[in-house]
């Protein structure tokens, strides 16, 4: 086990500083107007791929180093450069993820090289689960998986939607219902190769902020995939089944929070990306008022806007040490005894959506324009507080958590 540390390494650094010069020579100057046309940035993730930012093999050496601060460095520096594309660049990670925890080998094998493409034709992948009626409250959820054992397939069907990816990704992963009586543990994770008929996408919505980012429902209409596209293969899931109904009926309550530190695992890394957001912001606004002069002064010598910045950098600091001491209690398998990854992201997430108000407010009129990147930043920043868990639903499991009752 690593100890605990709040500075990162040689080797860390320099990985850190390679990741900035990425965000601010390519990823910054772009954000601008792939804000505006609100399309995947597929040159720049391109780019990524070039350097290799846009892979498995990076996001898995970052997440296994044991000082766990390598997932915060990469997502801090990227969502530094700018939220939207950063989020097209890791979006399918979200993805590869769902593989990598439930697939066996051989899925994960065929299946991740075909979510990222090669250099020169990228590829990105979707993760669906949220649905119009299944939002905060996952076990609502109606997509159906039913099983035709004559021909070894799944059938799916129902609407998934606010996919990241959805329906412009090469590979889909579509979590189902197997078993209505088991709410949330009844569900499975399908992929759905490229080209599979049956799956088309929805509306593709138009958003306040992450704009570069595609967001979109996607329709599943008799889907049929092989059953070797049921992640982690049938004779687990009837197994998992089998163990969820013996538990439901002696009470659910370890099920329940077993599902939880998942969640808490991955939250510090949208933490992450919060804290980003925040420190982009604040630095535009620190720079400012320090070369902004109204009644013969920079403005920062007005202590009003000095507390500001004073408040916006303490608050960034406090969410980043969050969002490390989780990250390292994720990698470490420490126990969340107090949903610290929720946290994380709840404070990191409400201090970016605050720290590029102000920033914002600091720049006066400039700061209310699309000539500053404040205003975008803080467009951007909302989507923290609202996905992997809103703000409310974080602050719902660490009270829960705290009072050891069941997580529901
Ligand atoms: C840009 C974007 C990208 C996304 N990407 C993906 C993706 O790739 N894959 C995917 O599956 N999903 C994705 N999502 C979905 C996201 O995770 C959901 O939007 C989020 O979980 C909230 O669900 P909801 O929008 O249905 O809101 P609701 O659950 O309807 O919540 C509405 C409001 O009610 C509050 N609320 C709900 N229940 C409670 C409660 N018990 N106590 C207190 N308050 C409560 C919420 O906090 C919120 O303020 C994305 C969403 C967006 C906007």
């Amino acid at each position: 086990m690593a100890e605990f540390t709040m500075e990162l390494n040689d080797e860390q650094k320099e990985v850190r500083d390679w990741l900035h010069g990425f965000a601010a020579d390519v990823i910054r100057p772009a954000a601008a107007e792939w804000d505006e046309r609100e399309e995947t940035p597929w040159p720049v993730i391109q780019e990524a791929a070039k350097i290799g930012v846009y892979s498995l093999d990076f996001y898995a050496q970052q997440y296994f180093d044991p000082t766990g601060l390598g997932i915060p460095m990469v997502m801090e520096e990227l969502f530094w450069g700018d939220a939207g594309i950063a989020l097209s660049i890791v979006g399918t990670g979200l993805a590869a993820v769902g593989v990598l925890a439930n697939g066996t080998e051989e899925q994960i094998g065929t299946w991740i090289p075909q979510m990222y493409g090669d250099v020169n034709d990228v590829k990105v992948a979707a993760f669906c689960s949220s649905e119009p009626d299944a939002g905060s409250d996952v076990a609502s959820m109606r997509t159906r998986a039913v099983y035709d054992e004559a021909k070894d397939e799944w059938v799916l069907n129902g609407t998934k939607t606010w996919a990241t990816n959805g329906g412009i990704a090469n590979v889909h992963v579509v979590v189902a219902v197997v078993d209505p009586e088991l709410g949330s543990k009844g569900h499975a994770s399908f992929i759905v190769p490229p080209g599979t008929p049956g799956l088309s996408q929805g509306q593709k919505f138009k958003k306040h902020g992450i704009r570069a980012s595609h967001t979109a429902e996607v329709v599943l209409e008799d889907v049929r995939v092989p059953g070797s596209c049921l992640l982690g293969g049938k004779e687990k899931l009837d197994e998992r089944l089998a163990r969820a109904r013996e538990k439901a009926r002696s009470g659910g309550e370890r099920v329940k929070n077993a599902a939880m530190a998942t969640f808490e695992a991955s939250r510090p890394a949208v933490g992450a990306m919060a804290v980003g957001t925040a420190r982009a912001a604040y630095e535009v606004a620190l720079e400012y008022a320090t070369t902004r002069e109204q009644f013969g002064r920079p403005i920062v010598d007005n202590q009003g806007v000095a507390f500001q910045l004073a408040d916006m950098r303490t608050s960034i600091d406090a969410a980043r040490l969050l969002v490390w001491r989780a990250s390292w209690m994720a990698v470490n398998g420490k126990r969340f005894t107090a949903a610290e990854g929720s946290m994380s992201k709840l404070f990191a997430s409400e201090t970016a959506k605050k720290v590029t108000g102000q920033a914002i407010q600091i720049l006066g009129g400039n700061g209310y324009t699309r000539e500053y990147p404040v205003e975008r930043m803080h467009r951007d920043a909302a989507i923290y507080t609202i996905f992997e868990g809103t703000s409310e639903i974080q602050r719902l499991v660490i009270a829960r958590t705290l009072a050891g009752v069941p997580i529901r």
